[in-house]
């Protein structure tokens, strides 16, 4: 590939003591986590708004984990008081509006003293010796450093530790394919019939084989008529600009054709009503940690002592290969160590959310939101004190560590208490 060289002094835009990078489920926790300890944060998000796939690719629904703690489980008091469950150890898969959530989203991080740069997109990580010491953003007023003790990636793809020189992996571990994209919509129910439109380009699906997913996922909501479909499915990595480029296409010739479809299926007096702004990408690349998680510790539901997230979501594969139908295999419930968080090669730098080292089968069932949170949440915590304590991350206490996640609210299941059965 020909290739050119960048050489150009850039300025520094701010100095933090913790900088994130991502302002999704575990670029969010992080912060917030990191602030309640008393540090500067900045976080650096690519797009205009908070919430990563959760409110930007329209997913709108928590799914289950069966430890509904810390950030996350303050999250759901605070947005949906009605979903709260008594005690920690419950499974809820609570449906939520992406714009409220947005909004609150933007709302919190201000109370909690975090400073938001959106569209602020990350480029390259500057390294003394192993260890990142700044970071390279695109703003709108071009490119600028930002300057910090600790550096969180929360980007989702593993951006930071790639460029920063961490290994990493992707897909599946036989030919490398990830799971799908999904272009996750909204329809809503006006009470009389409405007129149907399918542009040119669009598919006419005539049965439920024929459908991209070959099945029926929305989530009817009857107390004000909003249905949100989970139906479109385009093979692909998220992460690579001709894929995603032609998964941005695609998916939204599947969004108008599926609407189309549900008109004509039972949905008659449904109108498209959102069609988010991106795809949904599930799954990029994971970093090769200090620990992988592996689909036998999630099957034998393996407790470990450095634990920072507890779930049971299930094994929950779509079909990386074009084909129609999901690898989905209950879990019963299994910790995920502090060290698939740290990148074996780097240094001052934590990977937190669904890129942290953990093989294609483990991380289908890692990837919800409550997860993400825990995760974020434990990181921020572990970046504070490896600062307060002049440790390297690795050696960051983890009695310590404990300590400071149940001063924040968080419960993790001890080895004789089992996680909450869905
Ligand atoms: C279609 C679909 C359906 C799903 N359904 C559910 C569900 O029902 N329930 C559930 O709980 N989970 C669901 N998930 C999974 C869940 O939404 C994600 O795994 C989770 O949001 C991951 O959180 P994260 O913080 O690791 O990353 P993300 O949510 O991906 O957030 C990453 C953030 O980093 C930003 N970013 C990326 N690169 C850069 C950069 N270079 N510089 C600056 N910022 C950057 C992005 O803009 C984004 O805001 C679904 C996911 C998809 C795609």
């Amino acid at each position: 590939m020909e290739a050119y060289s960048l050489n150009r002094s850039v300025p520094l835009l701010a100095e933090a003591d913790i900088v994130v990078i991502g302002g999704g489920p575990a670029g969010i926790a992080a912060s917030i986590a990191a602030a309640r300890c008393g540090k500067k944060v900045i976080v650096a998000e690519h797009s205009g708004q908070l919430g990563g796939m959760g409110t930007l690719a329209n997913v709108s629904v928590f799914m289950p984990v069966g430890n509904v703690t810390g950030i996350y489980r303050e999250i759901v008091e605070e947005t949906l008081p009605e979903s709260l469950p008594d005690s920690h150890d419950t499974s809820i898969a609570p449906q939520y509006n992406p714009f409220l959530l947005r909004h609150y989203f933007n709302e919190k991080l201000e109370k909690e003293n975090v400073k938001v740069l959106f569209h602020t997109t990350f480029i390259s990580a500057v390294k003394e010796r192993d260890r990142v010491t700044a970071v390279i953003v695109h703003t709108r007023e071009g490119l600028f450093a930002l300057k910090a003790a600790v550096f969180i990636d929360g980007s989702g793809d593993g951006a930071v530790a790639i460029d920063a020189g961490a290994d990493y992996t992707t897909g599946r571990e036989e030919d490398g394919l990830t799971q799908p994209m999904t272009l996750m919509f909204m329809m809503q129910n006006t009470g009389k019939p409405v007129q149907r439109s399918l542009p040119e380009g669009c598919y006419t699906y005539s049965s439920v084989e024929e459908l991209p997913q070959g099945r029926h996922l929305y989530w009817e909501r009857n107390s004000d008529g909003t249905m949100l479909v989970n139906m479109t499915r385009v093979k692909g990595n998220g992460s690579k600009v001709e894929e995603v480029s032609f998964a941005e296409k695609e998916s939204l010739r599947q969004a108008l054709s599926v609407a189309d479809y549900l008109q004509r299926n039972g949905f008659e007096t449904y109108t498209l009503s959102h069609i988010p702004g991106q795809i949904g990408v599930r799954e990029t690349n994971q970093i090769v940690g200090r620990y992988t998680l592996t689909e036998q510790d999630i099957v034998e539901g393996r407790r470990f002592a450095d634990v920072v997230a507890q779930t049971n979501y299930e094994i929950d594969i779509h079909s990386p290969d074009g084909k129609r139908g999901t690898d989905e295999r209950r879990v019963d419930g299994y910790d995920i160590p502090y060290r698939c968080m740290i990148p074996a090669k780097v240094e001052g730098l934590l990977v937190a959310g669904r890129s942290i080292s953990a093989t294609h089968v483990a991380m289908s069932s890692m990837r919800v939101q409550a997860t993400c949170f825990a995760l974020g949440q434990a990181a921020g915590i572990a970046a504070s004190l490896s600062i307060d304590t002049h440790c390297p991350l690795p050696e960051v206490s983890m009695t310590e560590l404990h300590r400071e996640l149940g001063k924040q609210g968080v419960r993790l299941l001890k080895e004789d208490e089992p996680v909450a059965s869905k």
